[in-house]
């Protein structure tokens, strides 16, 4: 009987999909790992860059600035004996050779104690002999001491910084103070050393002063303004070095590194975008994913094949189970190959229920066949017998028997001694019958004798021989006993069912009886 639902999935739908399940999981998240790893990579590569950048940048700037305020010291040096003499071409001279021996600085003047410029290069400032009010120059005079000061706009009009260094006179008297400017914005030295970055991907860099002003920046417009809330700023201007992740003010996410100038207070940030950083990665991704997809492809296969291979065995017992009913069904299995252990234990244990199955159903077969007391064939399988030979009609000859007064030997001997007498009637008649013929028990004590290609007269003599050797048999207990026998052929002379030579097998018995017991009586007309 079939099961009227079955589940749609099969073993090696299941293994496929389990397998191609971890394979895909397994690609993905390599993928994706190898994704994150190298992203990460060149992430942090890059805000290294950056810092070491930035760092080298502050100390070329840092070194730059002290040696313009060393060569300011020499200067100041030669210049205190100048001063005193009010020697001013002399001092027009070493202003001149100041600014332009060195490209140091984009102007320098001489000033005196009262703040009066007494020498300036270039002269087209024409600032000589004017009195400076600026606090830089009070602040000078003031400290008398090295300066550089932070970036201010000049009488000029020009963002810069000075550097100034004061003038001693032998005595250690104060004169004054010899001062550099450096440009921010225009052609200096200082944009010499910072414009030499590399700006084409988007990358920058931009320097702070300690007043959160910012005094370089690539783009101009953006000079003099001022930062507080970005991160890289704070952390730069309390004279930390590092790098770090950071938006910039136009929403860009940049990779910054950043480092201190100590003398100025300066901080110096070098950045680029991430999404620069990351436009390598995308193309290396791509490759990666060309290089394994074959692969992924090849062990795609495999599983595919494997799967094939390990659910066959499984699924043809699976399927040969179902045809269980059969006839060929334990040879059909035995056929199949399992290969591995469980299904050669589910075969064998199939093959070994199939046997069983097979041995009870003969054994059910033959019990509803035989009769359990004489082993002889009973009324059903008479009937199966004369199903067959009407499949196949042939001559049949009937001889129906009867043991005479049988009730006398239950009254005398007890039903056991009846039994027995049963039985060895049944042995004695049975080593009479062909191979052909078929013996049944058709009741208590009654037979029937099928005897199929044997003609009317053949079995009336076999009849008669049967008669004559039972009558001459002595049972254990009973003692001798006789039989009647009734015999009828088919076809007779009229045609007519199987059922009829019966009948008139039982007449003749019943007439055998009536003409007094222990005789054969034949039936030969319908
Ligand atoms: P007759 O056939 O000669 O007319 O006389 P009979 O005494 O044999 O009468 P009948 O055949 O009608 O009776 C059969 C008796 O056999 C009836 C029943 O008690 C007995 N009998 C039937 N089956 C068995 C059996 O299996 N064992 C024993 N011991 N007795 C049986
Ligand atoms: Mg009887
Ligand atoms: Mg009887």
């Amino acid at each position: 009987m079939q099961p009227r639902w079955l589940p749609k999935f099969d073993l090696h739908r299941l293994i496929l999909a389990l397998a191609v399940l971890g394979v895909l999981a397994t690609f993905g998240n390599s993928f994706y790992t190898i994704y994150q790893t190298q992203r990460q990579l060149l992430i942090s590569s890059t805000l290294e860059a950056n810092r070491v950048y930035a760092a080298k940048l502050a100390t070329t700037t840092e070194t730059m600035l002290l040696s313009a305020q060393n060569q300011l010291a020499y200067s100041a040096s030669l210049l205190a004996p100048l001063l005193q003499a009010g020697n001013g071409r002399a001092l027009d001279g070493e202003v001149s050779r100041l600014r332009l021996q060195t490209h140091t600085f984009n102007s320098v003047v001489i000033v005196n104690t009262d703040a009066v410029v007494v020498a300036v290069s270039p002269e087209t400032l024409q600032v000589k002999g004017a009195k400076l009010s600026s606090s830089i120059s009070q602040q000078a005079i003031a400290a008398q001491k090295p300066l550089i000061s932070d970036p201010f706009v000049s009488l000029s009009g020009n963002y810069l910084i000075t550097v100034s260094y004061p003038i001693f006179n032998k005595a250690q008297h104060y004169l004054g103070y010899v001062a550099g400017t450096i440009y921010l914005q225009s052609a200096s030295i200082l944009s010499t050393v910072l414009g030499k970055h590399y700006y084409q991907d988007g990358s920058y860099l931009y320097v702070m002063d300690r007043n959160n002003t910012l005094i370089y920046h690539p783009d101009k417009k953006k000079i003099g303004r001022h930062f507080y809330e970005n991160p890289v700023v704070n952390e730069v201007l309390q004279g930390r070095e590092g790098s770090q992740t950071v938006t910039n003010v136009d929403g860009i996410e940049m990779l910054a590194g950043f480092a201190p100038v100590a003398s100025t207070g300066w901080g110096i940030v070098a950045q680029r975008p991430l999404s620069a950083t990351l436009t390598g990665l995308d193309e290396q991704m791509r490759g990666a994913l060309m290089r394994m997809i074959p692969i992924t492809l090849l062990i795609l296969f495999i599983i595919w094949f494997s799967a094939t291979v390990i659910s066959r065995p499984l699924r043809q017992l699976a399927n040969k189970a179902r045809l269980m009913d059969q006839q060929e069904a334990a040879s059909n299995i035995s056929g199949i190959r399992a290969w591995y252990f469980e299904a050669a234990q589910l075969k064998q244990a199939i093959l070994k229920g199939l046997g069983l199955l097979n041995t009870k159903i003969d054994k059910l077969h033959n019990d509803s066949h035989t009769d359990p007391m004489t082993g002889l064939l009973n009324r059903r399988a008479m009937q199966h017998l004369l199903d067959g030979y009407l499949l196949r009609p042939k001559p049949l000859s009937v001889i129906a028997l009867d043991i005479d007064h049988f009730k006398q030997i239950n009254d005398n001997f007890g039903h056991d001694v009846g039994d027995e007498v049963i039985v060895s009637l049944a042995q004695l008649m049975q080593q009479d019958v062909r191979p052909d013929g078929a013996l049944c028990r058709s009741g208590g004590e009654e037979f029937l004798l099928l005897l199929p290609d044997v003609t009317l007269e053949q079995a009336r003599i076999i009849a008669e021989r049967l008669r004559l050797k039972v009558a001459s048999h002595e049972m254990a207990t009973a003692g001798r006993i006789t039989i009647s026998l009734g015999v009828a052929h088919w076809p007779g002379h009229e045609e007519s069912g199987l059922a009829a030579v019966l009948k008139r097998a039982d007449e003749s018995l019943y007439e055998a009886k009536r003409q007094g017991r222990n005789r054969v009586v034949v039936t030969d007309a319908d």
